[in-house]
């Protein structure tokens, strides 16, 4: 069984300060081991609030695309979570290099907890029980920033686009079968480092993904309505794409 629960599908200070969506990360289940990626605010609170329930004691690796408080104020009780409250020196955790140095978000007693901390860079491939995921490109975003693409026999069937201003050929670096975007603008707007739907819509014609999920909403795309959206999109590229929302589960393989 392979599949993904979405905790939380806020993206943005307004919309994750606000509530408006919950802002809790993915969790990606994958041939019994258990993934998270980026634990932000109340993810703990949901994986118990979840049905069914999420055991954060059975999370064998967590995955921290960048720094931002909507992706990583959970990571230490997550990590706490992980560890039997830090008694059991388990899991790995994954980070970018910035997320360790100075104005830390994990805490330093907090990473002796951790079986492995694992500091993640452009182009290289990692390795937790029989899944095998690579951080293509950084992107280009206010901090160091990766997405992930998740490999089954040398084939991508999963890519996680995570928060990235739009860069030329920023689509060839996640070829994958399940494309999953981070996109927190409605319109672009200048200064702001974040992928829109015209930016959005270039990357599924170039791509031609078996489905696109969006995710990660701001303001704007609240405001437009993000089922709305989807389909919108889905009828003018004649592809399957959806809009997720706050605990919704995608089965990628039973
Ligand atoms: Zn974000
Ligand atoms: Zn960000």
């Amino acid at each position: 069984m392979k599949k993904i629960k979405f905790l939380g599908t806020a993206g943005a200070r307004f919309v994750v300060a606000k509530q408006l969506r919950a802002s809790g990360g993915l969790w990606i289940e994958w041939e019994g081991t258990n993934l998270m990626v980026d634990p932000g605010p109340g993810t703990l609170v949901k994986c118990f609030s979840s049905k069914p329930r999420l055991d954060p004691a059975k999370i064998d690796a967590i995955i921290l695309t960048h720094r931002h408080i909507d992706h990583s104020t959970d990571i230490n009780v997550m990590i706490e979570a992980m560890t039997d409250g830090g008694f059991k020196k388990r899991g790995t955790v994954f980070v970018p290099q910035d997320a360790i140095e100075e104005d830390p978000v994990i805490l330093k007693y907090v990473r002796n907890h951790a079986e492995k901390i694992e500091i993640m860079k452009e182009g290289k491939e990692y390795k937790v029980d029989n899944i095998v995921f690579n951080t293509p490109i950084k992107h280009i975003h206010d901090v160091e920033t990766y997405g992930l693409n998740f490999k089954d026999k040398n084939k991508v069937i999963l890519s996680i686009m995570s928060d990235t201003l739009y860069f030329k050929d920023l689509e060839k670096f996640y070829p994958g079968e399940i494309l999953i975007i981070n996109v927190v603008r409605y319109e672009e707007k200048k200064k702001i480092k974040h992928l829109s739907i015209d930016d959005v819509e270039k990357i599924i014609i170039k791509n031609k993904p078996g489905i696109t999920i969006l995710t990660h909403f701001g303001m704007t795309m609240l405001k437009a309505n993000p089922y709305e959206v989807a389909k919108h999109l889905e009828e003018k590229l004649k592809m399957k794409v959806i809009a997720a929302y706050d605990g919704m589960s995608y089965i990628i393989e039973e």
